[in-house]
């Protein structure tokens, strides 16, 4: 695909990310691809269905001024779900340069070996259960670990080789991260690793799936059949909780979590954000949620990244054994492309179709040029509201519960309103759900609150400072 296109691409994202704001774009714009424009109409593409239908029925204008802002001709966005097997594709299409803009699940097949021995009896068995599709790719023989998921990764390795009536050690195993860290290669490894063993059934499901598999079924009666299948699975992993969406649908994933967790089944879960922010759900279903081990995984370290490449490499050098990439280049890569995983495997990707295509080496100068978009600035840090508690708390020499408490006396009345104004101005979450965590407060309160302190801070300065303090505090 041209550059100018990618460029042009690149800049519509920026507008996009800018018009929805950070959380809606990363759930729900992160993982668009361009596919081509032709005259009027633009080809996006989407990884599920779900998104699909739901960018259509509440962004689609907003994508389309998007793309005018940079080509007044375009009258089209055409939106498409990519194949979710693009792992199935043959190595020709794979390096086609079309294929090279895709960071998704298009790399030149690697891991011949272990998809050989593991995909097709687990697959089979897998759909059978109306699982979600598996990538072969994603196994814990192909997970780096270090220090930002170490947790996540031995947690989640103890669940993959527990047994049949072994005692459940943590339930739900709830793992959280930003786009692009690795939930979804964790959970497809236990997957994978849990039904190869054989003894137990392990149905990986996205949260997508779940609703949709949900809402089929009750339309055609077998919603009870559905709901007996669930249940007798011993490993139910879910996964982009943060997508499930609607009363019934939580209703019943609530029922199933219980039934579930009571019968000693083990659930895992991945949501990019913890239970606590998960406001759609309701309080009992977060408290559920909340009660076995939730863990975090960060950003991926450089190391990290560095192995990551390493190894995506050897496995692409498996089909094209002249696919070479010189240390150098390699630290480049690993240095400037901090954002994600995805953003890793796309370079890769590039290298490969680019020294394919045109036979000509990988070297520094044309990495520079292929990655460039890839190269982002770091992302602002995700500021929770457990963190502005913690940190207003301490500046100001109270304690949390106090924040919480409903004392009104001065000492606590302005840093609890100092507090909620940065829980409005650093996070999105709602006026009602500001209230809810700060001791169940009504939304007026809030907004009085932050009202209060908008107004101070623009005359008082010693209270400005003070803020922007917080702030950086916050964000470091
Ligand atoms: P998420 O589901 O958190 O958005 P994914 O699991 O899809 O992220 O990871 C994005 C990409 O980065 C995938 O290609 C994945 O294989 C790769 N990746 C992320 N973390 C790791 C890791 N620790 N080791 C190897 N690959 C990783
Ligand atoms: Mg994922």
């Amino acid at each position: 695909m041209a550059n100018t296109e990618q460029d042009r691409w690149s800049r519509v994202k920026g507008r996009l990310r800018t018009s929805v704001g950070e959380d809606i774009y990363t759930s729900w714009f992160a993982r668009m691809d361009l596919e081509g424009v032709q005259d009027e109409s633009v080809h996006l593409s989407v990884p599920t269905r779900f998104l699909k239908s739901w960018i259509q029925a509440h962004y689609a204008e907003r994508v389309l001024s998007a793309w005018q802002a940079e080509m007044p001709e375009v009258h089209r966005i055409d939106l498409t779900v990519r194949s979710a097997m693009r792992a199935a594709t043959p190595a020709k299409e794979a390096i086609a340069p079309v294929e090279a803009r895709r960071p998704e699940r298009n790399d030149a097949r690697p891991m011949q070996e272990l998809r050989a021995v593991a995909t097709a009896p687990v697959s089979a068995s897998h759909d059978a259960l109306g699982g979600s599709p598996l990538d072969p790719r994603l196994t814990f023989a192909s997970f780096v670990v270090g220090r930002s998921n170490t947790l996540a990764h031995a947690a989640a390795r103890q669940v993959a080789e527990g047994r049949r009536g072994d005692a459940v050690m943590f339930n739900p195993l709830y793992i959280h991260a930003g786009v692009g860290l690795g939930k979804t290669h964790l959970l497809q490894a236990v997957t994978w690793a849990g039904n190869a063993a054989g003894e137990r059934k392990v149905l990986y499901l996205t949260a997508e799936k779940f609703m949709y598999g949900f809402v089929a079924a009750l339309k055609t009666q077998t919603a009870l059949a559905f709901k007996e299948a669930l249940r007798g699975i011993d490993v139910l992993v879910i996964d982009d909780l943060q997508f499930l969406q609607g009363k019934s649908t939580q209703a019943e994933f609530c029922h199933t979590l219980n039934a579930l967790i009571d019968a000693g089944r083990q659930v895992v879960i991945a949501a990019d954000r913890p239970p606590s922010d998960l406001e759609s759900l309701d309080d009992r279903v977060r408290s559920r949620l909340a009660g076995g081990l939730v863990v975090e995984m960060g950003a991926l370290g450089e190391e990290l990244r560095l192995e990551i490449l390493k190894l995506r490499i050897k496995a692409a050098q498996a089909l094209h054994p002249a696919f070479d990439v010189p240390l150098p280049v390699l630290e480049y890569l690993a240095r400037s492309i901090t954002h994600n995983g995805r953003d890793l495997e796309g370079a890769i990707n590039r290298l490969l179709a680019h020294n394919t295509l045109s036979g000509q080496p990988v070297t520094l100068e044309m990495a520079e040029h292929e990655v460039r978009d890839l190269i982002r600035p770091p992302e602002p840090r995700r500021v929770k509201i457990e963190d502005i508690q913690r940190v207003v708390a301490r500046q100001y020499n109270v304690s949390r519960s106090d924040l919480l408490s409903a004392r009104r006396t001065a000492n606590v009345v302005r840093p609890r309103q100092v507090a909620m104004y940065l829980a409005k101005t650093m996070t999105l979450r709602s006026l009602p759900e500001i209230g809810r965590r700060f001791g169940g407060r009504d939304h007026t309160t809030v907004l009085h609150a932050v009202r209060k302190i908008e107004g101070l801070v623009a005359k008082d300065t010693a209270l400005a400072d003070e803020v922007e303090l917080l702030k950086r505090q916050l964000q470091e």
